[in-house]
């Protein structure tokens, strides 16, 4: 499970640890808007307001959440498959929907579940790469920026925690931390 603020470079990394073999990336449902060159599927399920509160109310959701003012939601199916079948499940959240993650019950995610927060160099960094990705308004860029520094709150609730640099570095570190977990003594016995 990944964290990062918004405009932290999570997507760049995101799409670079997919690469991975044996990885299943877990694609969000949303109900924004998508992004120039996000494609449905891919980078999210774009749903209608509608259609996510249909799955809503079938309980399809591991975890959902409201984040500037959109619905985001984890599919709890593909997540538990993939886990059963032997595969590494990245799961790209937000703070809250990682806390409900951890508190899900179902002993297969939380036998698997590591957790990694992606920390901004710090609130002015952040802008400065908000603004040069110029997909959002100065509004929403400010509403992006009032939910990071709550965020940033959070990096203690994280197994691990990676001051992000370059999108190599973070992804370095990331797949050190892949490498740590994959040694635990008791995912050994399990193979
Ligand atoms: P963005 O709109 O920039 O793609 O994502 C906005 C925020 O929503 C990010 O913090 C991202 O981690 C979070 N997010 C993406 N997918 C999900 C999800 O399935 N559940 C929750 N709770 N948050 C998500």
């Amino acid at each position: 499970m990944v964290s990062a603020p918004s405009g932290a470079g999570k997507t760049t990394l995101v799409e670079r640890i997919r690469q991975t073999p044996n990885l299943f990336y877990s694609v969000s449902c949303t109900t924004r808007a998508p992004r120039p060159g996000e494609i449905d599927g891919q980078d999210y399920r774009f749903l209608s307001d509608p259609d996510f509160r249909e799955r809503i109310a079938k309980g399809d959701f591991l975890e959902h959440a409201h984040v500037h003012g959109d619905h985001y939601g984890t599919l709890r199916e593909p997540v538990v498959t993939n886990l059963k079948g032997g595969k590494d499940v990245l799961i790209d959240i937000d703070t809250q929907g990682a806390a409900v993650i951890r508190n899900c019950g179902d002993p297969v995610i939380l036998d698997a579940l590591a957790d990694v927060f992606i920390m901004p160099p710090d609130l002015e960094e952040l802008r400065k790469r908000l603004l040069k990705r110029g997909t959002e308004t100065m509004e929403q860029i400010d509403s992006r920026l009032t939910t990071a520094s709550r965020e940033m709150e959070h990096w203690r609730d994280y197994r691990y925690t990676i001051i992000s640099g370059s999108v190599e570095e973070d992804l370095q570190r990331f797949r050190q931390i892949m490498e740590a977990e994959s040694y635990l003594s008791r995912r050994l016995v399990q193979k």
